[in-house]
């Protein structure tokens, strides 16, 4: 068995199949006429479906494996893909993963990793003075914005002098400030930190859903007041219900005045530094301490690949303060190569060649371009909705994330947002389009992120024509009117 599953011919044969099927599904899904965006059996018919296929035994046929697995997916690469926040990948950093897979070169050490390791650092910099940091700015590529944020908010702490909890424990009471429409993973960060609710201030938003950073000082007061160590101020770019971006250079003065710590959530935003059209909605994100940036959402890299970029670099080696003479002997000595010490993981993924493949080819222009049509898209579909009587847009959208509901005469309130989840729920069902929902203070609203390079106005319009068709009908279910 083991001869078999490292031997270099079967290797070469598979791996051409493998290929020719992707770059067949490929050209099916992009085109989005044969197959539906998201085939839906619940969950407990796919559990069956792979209990069955387990059972059965195999004759050990890949590609059939490969080809169940790509009819049953979520396809990405279709143009009704309009949901969350995930890349569709490109296919340098795709094919690169491959590569990258096979040479498992962990990445803790340098010795471990040399080529991910250089690379990390040059990209991590790249990215850096790409946002309008100076010099002195260094970065680390992680698991994602959660732990980015998390890794951000422990240096962060690190940062306060009274606030060594790394080394001592703590009975304190510390806290940050955080629009209320931010991502859940700070709140959970901070819970994390063990800091409990107390710990995270959710600072009011206006009506476009940005910070009310006119209420910061006093929030900042008010928390010192009751005995709280105030730590950070923690800026979203962009929200993710909304797309709302924070006036970034208003935090940035309130965090300086006050002495805290600025991080910069703009795991799906922060890209829009790339643009000369869209910069202007992170103006500001300079001034920050540390920014968090997914390359898997707006920078077309497939999962997990997330970048925190340190204004100053060596504030990062603070982080994990922590002894593995295994690894390496000085914890806090500024080793820019042995990324373990920065970093959450030990063992990670060489990230930063699949990065690498994307920027060698396109440079940052790449992203760029999808920024601006997709933010462009976004703003065309808006003006589309509020063209039709029949549906609201929930606020003019800042990035590519439309927030929209249907309405109709004699519908309002618990009523709405019951009809526009079941509208979802059928639209999930028919599989032609993949949308998600959110929750707003002023109701329940279908939502689409338009993170596909090829969804056209006219694939919009679509969407728009199925959700009319199915909130005519299911305004007539006498259940809707019992609710
Ligand atoms: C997506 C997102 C996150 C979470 O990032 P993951 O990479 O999914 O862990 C955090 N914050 C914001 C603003 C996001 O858009």
């Amino acid at each position: 068995m083991l001869k078999q599953a490292y031997d270099p011919a079967r290797f070469r044969d598979l791996g051409h199949q493998l290929v020719d099927q992707l770059a067949d599904y490929l050209k099916q899904a992009q085109a989005g006429q044969a197959m539906n965006v998201l085939p839906y059996p619940d969950p407990d018919a796919e559990r069956h479906f792979w209990q069955r296929h387990w059972a059965e035994g195999t004759d050990a046929n890949l590609p059939a494996l490969w080809q169940t697995v790509l009819d049953r997916s979520h396809h990405l690469h279709h143009p009704h893909y309009v949901g969350h926040q995930v890349s569709v990948p490109a296919m340098e950093p795709v094919l690169t993963s491959m590569l990258t897979a096979l040479l498992n070169n962990g990445m803790a050490v340098y010795e471990m990793g040399p080529v991910a390791s250089a690379l990390e650092q040059l990209i991590m910099r790249e990215v850096g003075l790409g946002l309008g940091y100076g010099d002195s700015c260094e970065g680390i590529m992680t698991s994602g914005g959660t732990l980015a944020n998390l890794t951000a908010l422990l240096c962060a702490r690190k940062h306060i002098p009274a606030a060594d909890v790394w080394q001592t424990g703590t009975d304190q009471q510390y806290c940050l400030f955080v629009s209320a429409q931010a991502h859940y993973c700070v709140d959970r960060a901070v819970r994390i930190m063990g800091w409990g609710a107390d710990g995270i201030i959710k600072v009011p938003v206006d009506e476009q859903f940005r910070m009310r950073t006119d209420l910061l000082p006093e929030m900042i007061a008010t928390a010192r007041a009751e005995g709280k160590i105030a730590i950070a101020v923690v800026g979203s770019a962009c929200s993710t219900a909304t797309g709302s971006y924070d006036d970034l250079a208003a935090i940035a003065e309130v965090a300086q005045a006050q002495g805290l710590w600025f991080h910069v959530d703009g795991a799906h935003g922060a890209a829009a530094a790339f643009s000369e059209q869209f910069g202007p909605l992170v103006a500001g994100i300079e001034l920050a301490d540390s920014v968090t940036l997914d390359f898997h959402k707006m920078m077309t890299v497939p999962a997990l690949a997330t970048g925190l970029v340190f204004k100053e670099g060596r504030t990062s080696y603070r982080t994990f303060a922590q002894e593995a003479s295994y690894l390496w002997a000085e914890q806090e000595e500024p080793e820019w190569f042995n990324f373990g010490k920065r970093t959450f993981e030990c063992t990670k993924r060489m990230v930063s060649v699949q990065v690498y493949s994307l920027l060698y080819t396109y440079g940052f222009k790449v992203v760029k371009e999808l920024v601006d049509k997709t933010y462009q898209l976004a703003r065309d579909f808006a003006a589309l909705i509020n063209k039709e009587p029949d549906f609201e847009l929930a606020i003019e959208p800042q990035a590519n994330i439309v927030c929209f509901r249907y309405q109709t005469a004699g519908v309002s309130g618990e009523k709405r947002d019951t009809l526009n989840r079941r509208i979802r729920e059928a639209v999930l069902r028919q599989e032609q389009f993949y949308l998600v929902q959110t929750q707003l203070p002023q109701g329940l609203f279908l939502r689409t992120t338009l993170m596909h390079p090829f969804t056209e106005i006219k694939h919009l319009k679509r969407l728009l024509d199925q959700i009319r068709q199915l909130g005519e009908t299911l305004l007539y279910e006498p259940s809707l009117h019992n609710v």
